[in-house]
């Protein structure tokens, strides 16, 4: 598993260093839209907490970071108005997912049909 690195693009958002369009945020999460959508709607929902990726925060994080984690979600969906049309969750998690950044992330992404799981 990756060391966490403080130089990661999710981590400078966190930090105020780089600018991002908030969704939704409380003391444990930050939801913010993707700078490149791949759909209508298409939002990242980090925890706050260092971890590299999913299998990292599934293993590591407390009960309380998952909970409120998990609890952002129809937060989000209704945000964007996405709850009753359906969204669709994607976790990249390590090498071969292609995962880019090593903050764990979240997209949430909806607002059209979406096709299958898999090109
Ligand atoms: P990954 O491939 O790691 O699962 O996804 C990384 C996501 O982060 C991509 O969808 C990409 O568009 C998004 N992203 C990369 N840099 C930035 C940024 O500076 N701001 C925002 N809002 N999103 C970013």
């Amino acid at each position: 598993m990756f060391k966490y690195n403080k130089e990661n693009i999710f981590s400078k958002i966190l930090d105020g260093e780089i600018p991002n369009n908030t969704i939704y945020e409380n003391e444990y999460v930050l939801a913010f839209e993707d700078i490149n959508p791949q759909s209508p709607v298409h939002a990242l929902l980090i925890p706050k907490g260092e971890y590299t990726s999913m299998s990292d925060f599934s293993e590591n994080a407390s009960d309380k970071e998952i909970l409120f984690f998990i609890r952002a979600i129809s937060k989000i969906t209704k945000i964007k108005d996405i709850n009753e049309t359906g969204f669709r969750i994607i976790a990249n998690s390590g090498p071969d997912s292609l995962q880019e950044v090593p903050h764990l992330h979240f997209h949430i992404v909806g607002g059209r049909k979406l096709g299958s799981i898999l090109p």
